[in-house]
């Protein structure tokens, strides 16, 4: 038996890595929570929102998942039946999903070969289709994929002339930065996860919207709590019931202090596989000005499936996202998709292949990672 195969798999994310680390402050914290009881709404809540407000210099508004954060986002805006929201093909279902829990119609843009992300040019063809087939373009939801921001000096500038608001989906982008703004203050709105595996992850569901502005985040806070207030069993709005709890807010304060540590560790492993990969597979998308949270490292590589099977001989771990543009996938055909189709977004479906990417990836293990794709490609 060779020496690769008798190690310990690559995983895609460590998890275990970061926990052991922050002993015994997080065993700390959680022991504090259930010593206080206050199970929802706790002090940990709070001091999680004051924290996240002040990394992204916006107001932010704590809730129970990813997907809820974009819900309530389109909630706040009035977003509902006979409005469409052009959002990229080439992402994960929960940004389609929010749009449709609202009644609203998923309009397919397609995404830019140079970033991943959702392609202006696409963009602003689909604005000008949606309009002339009879429905309103209230929204655009541009997706930071695998961390990197969206271009949303050219996204913001269609939107203005549309009159549609615009969204950022940084379920994976929570970190990043673009000219030197964090991700939260890239739009007016701005729909973060705290999925155990996102960049900032608890261990749990979790999530949170930023706003630019204090009354809308007050509205949005509004519509998680029950449209409850002033006062209690006073419902003044229709809302749902979509909170933080305080044991995954605590879990998040302690990884708040080695977050920065995190995300520079990220951007080393994001480097040293550069500098192994460059000339061999094609890289992950960088932008100017622009600094990734790296969620995922993603190559490409036309015979994917063969390179993953291959990396899996060697012990190292990989990931697909995403096999399917969400035009195919079943809840959503037949949705309106831009003219000319997504073709951007069919190609990367088929070649993308995401390798292991954490702060805990040490140099050994990532040196077999990358002897394992040379040899493979
Ligand atoms: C993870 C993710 C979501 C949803 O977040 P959850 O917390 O899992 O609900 C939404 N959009 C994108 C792009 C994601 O990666």
């Amino acid at each position: 038996m060779n020496l690769q195969n008798s190690l310990p798999p690559v995983p895609v994310i460590d998890l275990q890595a970061q926990r052991r680390r922050l002993e015994p402050a997080l065993s700390e914290a959680l022991q504090r929570v259930l010593e206080h009881g206050r199970f929802v709404g706790g002090p940990e809540v709070q001091s999680l929102e004051a924290q996240l407000a002040e990394r992204a210099g916006t107001s932010c508004v704590t809730c129970a998942n990813g997907t809820d954060a974009l819900l309530l986002a389109l909630w706040s805006l009035g977003v509902g039946v006979g409005d469409a929201v052009i959002l990229p093909a080439f992402t994960f279902a929960a940004t389609a999903e929010a749009v449709m829990m609202r009644g609203a119609t998923p309009f397919f843009a397609d995404v830019s070969e140079a970033s991943f992300n959702l392609d202006p040019a696409s963009l602003e063809r689909a604005l000008g289709q949606a309009r002339r087939s009879g429905l309103k373009p209230r929204a655009v939801i541009a997706v930071d994929l695998f961390g990197l921001p969206a271009d949303y000096r050219a996204l913001e500038a269609l939107c203005e002339a549309a009159g549609a608001a615009l969204i950022a989906d940084a379920a994976q982008s929570f970190g990043a930065r673009l000219d030197n703004r964090p991700v939260g203050s890239l739009a007016p709105l701005s729909a973060t996860s705290f999925y155990p595996s996102k960049p900032l992850g608890c261990y749990g569901d979790g999530g949170a919207v930023f706003s630019t502005d204090a009354q809308v985040a007050e509205r949005l806070r509004l519509i998680a709590r029950h449209g409850q207030g002033p006062g209690r069993y006073n419902h003044v709005t229709l809302g749902m019931n979509s909170r933080l709890d305080s044991l995954q807010a605590a879990v998040l304060l302690a990884k708040l202090t080695i977050f920065d540590e995190e995300l520079t560790a990220r951007e080393a492993v994001a480097k040293r596989y550069d500098e192994a990969l460059a000339g061999r597979v094609p890289l992950p998308p960088r932008a100017g000005g622009a600094f990734s949270a790296w969620a995922q490292y993603t190559i490409r590589h036309p015979e994917r499936d063969r390179v993953a099977d291959a990396l899996a001989a060697a012990g190292v771990q990989s990931a697909v996202h995403y096999p399917k543009p969400l035009n195919r996938q079943a809840p959503f055909v037949g949705q309106p998709v831009v003219a000319g189709g997504v073709p951007v977004s069919e190609r990367l479906a088929d070649e993308v292949l995401s390798l292991p990417m954490c702060g805990a990836l040490n140099e050994a293990s990532q040196a077999r990672v990358i002897e394992a794709l040379l040899a493979a490609v």
